[in-house]
């Protein structure tokens, strides 16, 4: 188990270490590339910074087997089908995701690019025992941006309740400020400079197996009792 948790540790590290400024690529364990000898490096799966049913009872074991065994793993998988033998084949995540943003051409590879990065990074919004109000220098910024903490919650709560459709909603670090925005589908706040602090994903698969329509719930659920503030701690201290 000592093994296991370390080997956690690890990946949630190289996991911070290379995606939380928003540009850099993903890389190592997490997701990164496999060597293939004469070939491009593929994407890979990030390990998961906790078990499937750590979240539980706020998300499920069985939700979190879909969302990340099947959805992320299928953007993944996709990604690798798409961008093989291009121009694109081999080059960073960010680079995929910026080189893609708005190119009516390339909707496929933004999609599958973009997110591939959400979720990897939306499963390090997430801790057990999470939620709650973030402490320090973050929470001073929090309220400088915001007026409160309670406002800051309020506001992000209202872009994940009124994100129509599928999409995520994020607190991003903005040429000096915090904000709150929401994007729709795969649109991802990497793509446009901004770096990303935290994130939910308010799409139909992650909450509709333990939530049915009430997103509301699941939105309330994962401020109270999942937000891992120190990992937004520590995207904030590389933004
Ligand atoms: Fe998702």
């Amino acid at each position: 188990m000592k093994e296991k948790n370390e080997s956690m540790l690890m990946n949630r590290r190289q996991f911070l270490a290379t995606t939380v400024a928003g540009s850099a690529m993903l890389a190592g364990g997490v997701m990164g590339f496999s060597a293939h000898a004469a070939e491009a490096p593929l994407f890979e799966l990030p390990i998961l910074p906790y078990p499937e049913d750590a979240l539980d009872p706020y998300i499920s074991a069985r939700t979190l087997s879909f969302h990340y065994g099947k959805h992320h793993r299928a953007y993944v998988d996709k990604l690798n089908e798409l961008v093989k033998g291009t121009a694109l084949s081999g080059r960073p995540l960010s680079e995929i995701i910026k080189t893609t943003a708005g190119d009516g051409k390339r909707v496929a590879i933004f999609n599958n690019a973009a997110q591939t990065w959400n979720h990897s990074f939306f499963w390090s919004c997430m801790k057990p025992k999470g939620g709650g109000a973030p402490s320090g220098e973050l929470a001073a910024k929090i309220v400088g941006a915001f007026g409160s903490f309670e406002n800051f919650k309020k506001e992000f709560t209202e872009a994940a309740v009124t994100q129509f459709g599928s999409g995520w909603a994020w607190l991003v670090g903005d040429k000096g400020s915090l904000k709150v925005v929401k994007t729709d589908n795969a649109v991802t706040p990497v793509a446009y400079d901004q770096t990303p602090l935290l994130t939910i994903d308010v799409w139909e698969h992650a909450y509709y197996l333990d939530y049915q329509n009430r997103r509301k719930d699941f939105i309330a659920a994962f401020m109270d009792h999942l937000v891992n503030w120190e990992f937004v701690a520590e995207n904030l201290a590389k933004a």
